[in-house]
């Protein structure tokens, strides 16, 4: 569900028109609805109510500051990554008492900026970083809170750039290995065993992977939560959304569900998980990023020109690779639909929908049917409300884009355009350089 229609013939935002907001600030335009963000996380939120249960948004997926108050302001944490996320949380407005700290490589300035402003917990990746982390703790005379995260060692069923629970990935500690590094753990005077953690990969639509992983988890949390009085269990996140409504069965793209399944829900993921999870007594923490925030932005681009080749029918816009790379970095489907609705019937074109970076990667489709487009024409990159904006460039001196959120019918900049010379603010001509 999200709040993008066509409404009389022009696509909406909720109550705004789109192409109103392009004419006042301008293309590349990402634009998020905060009716969607809210009921995207209040349909969590109620799933797992039988549960003592605590959303930590993953804040990688969308970290600008109003999409984050959003969610802050619905009670939500954050599963941040880094230093500097967690410096956004506090920007933002958010609770790092409701924060975990995700992540293979935190440095001992990230540990102890996180322990002096009393994260809820850490996700910790291996032993070494144990023993890092006990030794700032030591140094600052704090206890620090710490979870393992398992490598469960499930196959998700998902792309393999975004899968991360088997052994071939760097992530956690191998399930074999955990109950020895907890016993370790436990003698290392500076920490507390607060609780355990796993997360198996993103964009999930089903939840078999999810269940075979907590059914093979629940055995040792039991034994280690009696162990050492455990306070939560976080199966982390990955709950994966709809890219393509037309989700063909039989397509050969990774996204789309097996024959005749249906997509993963709230509903059906609290259904097949609670009943595992209740039995444990313990705080259950799960960690989304797409499902919050994927399907509630949109990047909205101009066509500049349409370039037809012997073999293609280009679409040239003004977005590019550096403000959505998923489509280059996952071969990942994003629908592009008009601002202004195709006649029913209208005949389609195959298009390629290409940026103005100088890659060939930079592509959002290829050979797809679109309907005729020209120069001056908008078109909407659904689906873009996650791993979108976090992951731009300004690769060709290009500016990162502005972003607007919707409520009803406010639109608000929560993200200024970049103006130019922010683009090589900080950087320094070396006076023996000068003439
Ligand atoms: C990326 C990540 C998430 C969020 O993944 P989504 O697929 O966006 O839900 C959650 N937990 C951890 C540890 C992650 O690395």
């Amino acid at each position: 569900m999200h709040s993008f229609h066509y409404r009389n013939g022009k696509l909406f935002c909720e109550g705004v028109s789109i192409e109103a907001l392009v004419k006042e600030h301008g293309t590349p335009l990402y634009i998020y609805s905060h009716q969607t963000l809210a009921d995207h996380y209040s349909k969590l939120d109620q799933a797992l109510a039988p549960l003592d249960h605590h959303i930590c948004f993953a804040m990688k997926s969308n970290s600008n500051l109003a999409v984050m108050r959003t969610l802050a302001n619905l009670g939500s944490g954050f599963d941040l990554v880094s230093g500097g996320e967690l410096r956004r949380v506090i920007a933002a407005g958010g609770d790092p008492k409701k924060c975990v700290f995700a992540g293979v490589g935190k440095t001992e300035a990230e540990i102890e900026y996180a322990l002096r402003k009393k994260i809820y917990s850490f996700n910790v990746e291996s032993e070494p970083e144990l023993i890092r982390i006990n030794k700032v703790a030591a140094r600052l005379k704090v206890v620090a809170p710490i979870a393992v995260r398992v490598n469960p060692n499930v196959d998700a069923h998902t792309h393999a750039k975004i899968t991360t629970g088997t052994y071939e990935n760097k992530f956690g500690i191998q399930f074999e290995h955990v109950e020895a590094v907890y016993a370790r753990a436990s003698k290392l005077k500076n920490l507390w065993l607060r609780g355990i953690q796993m997360h198996i990969g993103s964009q999930l639509t089903n939840v078999a992977p999810y269940e075979e992983a907590v059914n093979k988890m629940l055995g040792l949390v039991k034994k280690l939560s009696a162990k050492y009085k455990f306070e939560f269990f976080s199966i982390g996140g990955g709950i994966g959304i709809v890219y393509n409504p037309a989700l063909a069965s039989g397509s050969k793209e990774w996204w789309s569900t097996p024959q005749g399944k249906k997509i993963m829900t709230p509903a059906t993921y609290a259904a097949k998980l609670i009943p595992l999870l209740k039995p444990l007594g313990l705080k259950i923490l799960i960690e989304p990023g797409r499902f919050i925030v994927g399907n509630a932005g949109i990047l909205v681009t101009r066509v500049e020109f349409v370039k037809k080749t012997g073999k293609k029918n280009f679409v040239v816009v003004d977005a590019g690779m550096n403000d959505l790379i998923r489509p280059t970095l996952y071969e990942s489907y994003h629908e592009i639909v008009p601002l202004r609705e195709a006649r029913k019937g209208a005949a389609l074109i195959s298009s390629d929908v290409v940026g103005p970076v100088c890659e060939s990667s930079d592509y959002f489709c290829k050979d797809r049917p679109l309907p005729k487009v020209g120069e001056g024409d908008y078109l909407a990159l659904l689906s873009a409300g996650a791993y979108g904006f976090v992951m731009a460039t300004t690769y060709n001196a290009r500016q990162l884009a502005a972003e607007v959120m919707v409520n009803g019918k406010t639109a608000s900049v929560v993200r200024e355009r970049q103006p130019y010379p922010e683009i090589w603010a900080g950087e320094k001509i070396p006076a023996w350089l000068k003439k």
